[in-house]
Protein backbone atom coordinates (compact mmCIF):
# COMPACT_ATOMS: atom_id res chain seq x y z
CA UNK A 1 0.00 0.00 0.00
CA UNK A 2 1.23 4.12 -0.58
CA UNK A 3 3.57 2.23 -3.49
CA UNK A 4 1.27 3.79 -6.17
CA UNK A 5 1.03 6.98 -4.18
CA UNK A 6 4.35 7.09 -3.85
CA UNK A 7 5.24 6.60 -7.14
CA UNK A 8 2.76 9.87 -8.38
CA UNK A 9 4.03 11.66 -10.54
CA UNK A 10 2.42 15.21 -11.87
CA UNK A 11 4.53 15.50 -15.04
CA UNK A 12 2.97 11.76 -16.37
CA UNK A 13 -0.05 12.56 -15.08
CA UNK A 14 -0.43 15.47 -16.99
CA UNK A 15 1.33 13.80 -20.37
CA UNK A 16 -1.32 10.74 -19.64
CA UNK A 17 -4.04 13.16 -19.47
CA UNK A 18 -2.93 15.29 -22.84
CA UNK A 19 -2.39 12.19 -24.92
CA UNK A 20 -5.63 10.50 -23.70
CA UNK A 21 -7.92 12.62 -21.80
CA UNK A 22 -7.79 16.41 -24.29
CA UNK A 23 -9.24 14.24 -27.42
CA UNK A 24 -11.42 12.18 -25.73
CA UNK A 25 -12.89 15.50 -24.07
CA UNK A 26 -12.89 16.94 -27.71
CA UNK A 27 -15.05 14.00 -29.20
CA UNK A 28 -17.03 14.42 -26.41
CA UNK A 29 -17.38 17.98 -26.36
CA UNK A 30 -18.45 17.78 -30.34
CA UNK A 31 -20.65 14.94 -29.88
CA UNK A 32 -23.08 17.07 -27.36
CA UNK A 33 -22.36 19.71 -29.93
CA UNK A 34 -24.03 17.59 -32.51
CA UNK A 35 -26.81 16.45 -30.17
CA UNK A 36 -27.90 19.69 -29.27
CA UNK A 37 -28.14 20.63 -32.68
CA UNK A 38 -25.21 23.66 -32.73
CA UNK A 39 -22.95 22.00 -35.39
CA UNK A 40 -24.25 21.41 -39.26
CA UNK A 41 -24.99 17.91 -40.27
CA UNK A 42 -23.58 18.45 -43.90
CA UNK A 43 -26.73 16.94 -45.50
CA UNK A 44 -26.76 17.34 -49.34
CA UNK A 45 -27.67 20.19 -51.10
CA UNK A 46 -31.04 19.84 -51.74
CA UNK A 47 -32.10 18.74 -47.99
CA UNK A 48 -32.76 20.38 -45.49
CA UNK A 49 -29.94 21.89 -43.43
CA UNK A 50 -31.49 21.02 -40.26
CA UNK A 51 -33.31 17.67 -40.57
CA UNK A 52 -32.07 16.75 -43.52
CA UNK A 53 -35.56 16.19 -45.28
CA UNK A 54 -35.58 16.04 -49.79
CA UNK A 55 -36.63 19.82 -49.92
CA UNK A 56 -36.75 19.22 -53.95
CA UNK A 57 -39.82 20.40 -55.87
CA UNK A 58 -40.79 22.94 -52.72
CA UNK A 59 -41.45 26.16 -53.35
CA UNK A 60 -42.92 27.52 -49.55
CA UNK A 61 -39.13 28.40 -48.22
CA UNK A 62 -39.22 26.35 -45.47
CA UNK A 63 -38.81 22.89 -44.38
CA UNK A 64 -42.46 21.46 -43.97
CA UNK A 65 -40.87 18.70 -41.72
CA UNK A 66 -39.02 21.28 -38.94
CA UNK A 67 -40.04 24.18 -40.34
CA UNK A 68 -36.50 25.41 -40.90
CA UNK A 69 -36.59 28.44 -43.13
CA UNK A 70 -34.55 27.75 -46.49
CA UNK A 71 -31.76 29.92 -47.20
CA UNK A 72 -31.89 32.01 -50.69
CA UNK A 73 -29.05 30.29 -51.98
CA UNK A 74 -30.50 27.00 -51.36
CA UNK A 75 -34.18 28.00 -53.28
CA UNK A 76 -31.92 29.46 -56.29
CA UNK A 77 -30.96 25.62 -56.37
CA UNK A 78 -33.40 23.93 -56.04
CA UNK A 79 -35.18 26.42 -58.22
CA UNK A 80 -32.66 25.11 -60.83
CA UNK A 81 -32.32 21.57 -60.42
CA UNK A 82 -35.11 20.38 -62.28
CA UNK A 83 -33.21 21.88 -65.43
CA UNK A 84 -30.06 21.08 -64.61
CA UNK A 85 -31.55 17.34 -64.80
CA UNK A 86 -33.24 17.94 -67.92
CA UNK A 87 -29.64 19.52 -69.61
CA UNK A 88 -27.80 16.40 -68.30
CA UNK A 89 -30.15 14.24 -69.68
CA UNK A 90 -30.26 15.96 -72.98
CA UNK A 91 -26.50 15.73 -73.07
CA UNK A 92 -26.03 12.25 -72.07
CA UNK A 93 -28.34 11.46 -74.91
CA UNK A 94 -26.58 12.83 -77.70
CA UNK A 95 -24.51 10.50 -78.40
CA UNK A 96 -27.30 7.32 -78.15
CA UNK A 97 -28.07 5.84 -81.62
ZN1 LIG B 1 -35.99 20.40 -41.86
Amino acid sequence: MGVLIADFDPALMLGLFTVFGVPLFLVVFLLILRRIGTLPMHYGLSQCEKCGYDLRGNTMGRCPECGEVISENQRLLLASLPKLAEQAKRESSVGDP
